[in-house]
């Protein structure tokens, strides 16, 4: 048991804007509206020795004081020097770069981020750029199929399918108290890797981790969870190191039944708490998403995130190119989650702004395993009824992407499929037939399941295509112009609607939240598709501030005014840095 409550001096209880944060029943952290005001801030804390340096949350390693070490029981715990913060980075960096592979900077990361979790996000905010590939995509995915090989800390909670009549106390043994987001997975669909069992829970972790890092929500009030309800992954189930469930996967009634049971225990342990689904299986993602979305604060990062973000590069897109989104034709070739989430929400978004229904659905094209989805297609799934098309006679019963580009005049293509490439050089031809700029978007992660490659598209293009991907691909040089590849990530949205609901008491969250996140982070974006990532944490703070300012228009929250809005959202921002203990 530990604890920690922040005392202030009588001049510092004067300074405006403390809120209060409330965590494990023990735990006391108050906030301050301006940073720079809260120097004399002093925390209490009850853990001492080596139980406060094994405490992440709470360690400051070498960096704790003489006065702290006499008072906290360290003293001979640590080598004698007393390091400031920026000579505790610049050792980190110097391992950092000496770690020989991606696995081993993963790990070196994951390593720090569990012994000192102020030191690890200040690290990464510090190196942002450098280490974002390893905190998640493409890294975290080669981590996920390495998960029971390479599993040495306990990081957030597993509910194996077994357990489901314990949940509540498994949430409860998190040891947590004021969770504002959590993200779950049950490993379903991992990127583009397909089912890798209990390794999805690298996913959530590398998740929640970005909601610190980039959404300002406090690293204990974060929580990965893992739901195990098996695994159809033959080698998995055959690997005598597996540490998942060693079952196949549960699915149908009792897979909802577990579900059901799992979002009634979050409700009643964190009952605050914002619940984002991550990667679960495409037959899963909608109906777990619709199930849930009036019950609980909560969205599907896959669906609404890509959604919103993709909605951001096609705005950013055809700013560049002098067009709006009414004037396009979209292909989206791979009608799972991802790829009908978006054009769901373009769909949505077109009818938002004034377009009739009839028409933005025939500006949408979904091409999935057996070709363009037609009305009256063997087959044809439900979820894909409402984009179908008339099939045109002069073509078979499978029509490719080419032929859906030459027949529906596509102007905008995106691939969801996780299909490498599918993409082809005629493809691109294809779209230059119909527009002189096409929009293309291989979404599908890792780089080695992309569509196409940014290179052949700019290539074939002649540097005019506009390209975005799913993961990050190197610029591209064409007759000595250079084009940056803008990374259509996730990572521009969750963190802002994280930072909404942890600021903001709301019990669900709109579509329009999407659109708004969307827009917002188009407008902020330079010239280029996307903000650069240094500047991720303002992005996610302008965001969160749009979301509420149409919120409070709504009458969704109490707070009317402005000002009020963005004290609130600052407020309750979390920054690394080191407080003196008492
Ligand atoms: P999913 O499994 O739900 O969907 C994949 C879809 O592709 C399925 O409908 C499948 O039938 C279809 N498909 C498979 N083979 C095909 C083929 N030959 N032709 C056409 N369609 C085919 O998965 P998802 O969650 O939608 O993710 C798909 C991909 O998108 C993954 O690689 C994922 O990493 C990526 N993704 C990228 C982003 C992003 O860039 N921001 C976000 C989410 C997902």
């Amino acid at each position: 048991m530990f604890g920690l409550i922040l005392s202030t001096t009588p001049a510092q209880s004067r300074t405006r804007g403390l809120i209060k944060r409330d965590f494990c029943g023990y735990l006391t952290i108050y906030t301050e509206l301006d940073l720079e005001d809260s120097k004399d801030k002093r925390v209490k804390v009850c853990l001492r020795g080596r139980e406060l340096l094994r405490n992440s949350i709470l360690n400051k390693g070498s960096a704790f004081t003489q006065e702290e070490r006499e008072k906290l029981g360290l003293d001979g715990l640590l080598p004698p020097h007393v390091s400031t913060m920026d000579q505790q980075l610049a050792r980190r960096y110097a391992n950092f770069l000496e770690c020989g592979n991606d696995l081993g900077k993963y790990h070196f990361l994951t390593d720090l981020q569990n012994r000192n979790e102020t030191l690890f996000y200040r690290f990464c905010s510090d190196h942002v750029v450098e280490t974002l590939p390893y905190i998640y995509t493409p890294v975290v995915g080669d981590a996920s199929l390495n998960f029971s090989l390479h599993y040495h800390h306990s990081r957030g909670i597993y509910i194996p399918y077994d357990k489901k009549d314990q949940m509540e106390t498994i949430l409860k043994n998190a040891g947590k108290k004021d969770v504002s987001v959590i993200v779950a997975t049950d490993g379903g669909r991992i990127l583009g890797l397909g089912d890798v069992g209990v390794g999805g829970m690298t996913i959530p972790i590398g998740k929640t981790s970005l909601y610190t890092l980039f959404g300002g929500v406090a690293p204990e009030s974060v929580l990965p969870i893992f739901l195990d309800v098996g695994t159809d992954n033959q080698e998995l189930l055959k690997d005598p190191l597996y540490m998942g469930r060693r079952e196949k996967r549960i699915t149908g009634d009792d897979y909802f039944a577990f579900m059901d049971a799992f979002v009634a225990a979050v409700k009643k342990v964190f009952p605050k708490a914002m619940l984002q689904w991550e990667d679960l299986l495409g037959v899963h993602a909608q109906k777990v998403l619709d199930r849930y979305r009036d019950d609980i604060l909560s969205f599907n990062d896959d669906i609404q995130g890509t959604a919103s973000v993709v909605l951001a590069g096609l705005l950013s897109a055809l700013k560049m190119k002098g067009s709006a989104l009414a004037e396009e034709k979209i292909a989206i070739f791979g009608g799972g989650a991802a790829g009908l989430g978006v054009g769901k929400s373009i769909y949505r978004y077109l009818i938002h702004n004034g377009m009739e229904e009839k028409e933005a659905r025939d500006r949408i094209h979904i091409i999935d395993r057996n070709g363009l989805t037609y009305i009256g297609q063997k087959n044809l799934r439900e979820e894909h009824e409402l984009f179908a098309k008339e099939k045109p006679s002069e073509y078979d019963d499978v029509i490719s992407v080419d032929e859906t580009i030459k027949c529906f005049d596509i102007t905008i293509l995106i691939g969801a499929s996780a299909q490498k490439g599918a993409f082809t050089e005629k493809t691109i031809e294809g779209l230059l037939k119909n527009t002189s700029t096409p929009v293309v978007f291989p979404l599908s992660n890792p780089h080695t399941k992309a569509e196409a490659t940014p290179e052949m598209i700019i290539n074939v293009s002649k540097g005019k295509a506009i390209v975005a991907t799913g993961t990050a691909f190197p610029q591209v040089v064409y007759k000595g112009k250079v084009f940056a590849i803008g990374q259509c990530n996730n990572v521009y949205i969750f963190p802002g609607i994280g930072l909404f609901t942890s600021a903001f008491d709301i019990k669900t969250i709109p579509e329009e939240f999407f659109y708004i996140a969307g827009e917002t982070l188009s407008e902020i974006s330079p010239p280029l598709l996307f903000p650069e990532f240094k500047n991720l944490k303002e992005a996610s703070k302008q965001i969160a501030f749009e979301i509420a300012k149409y919120a409070a228009l709504k009458g969704l929250i109490k707070e009317k005014d402005e000002s009020s809005i963005l004290r609130r959202i600052e407020t309750s921002m979390w920054y690394p840095k080191y407080f003196p203990y008492d």
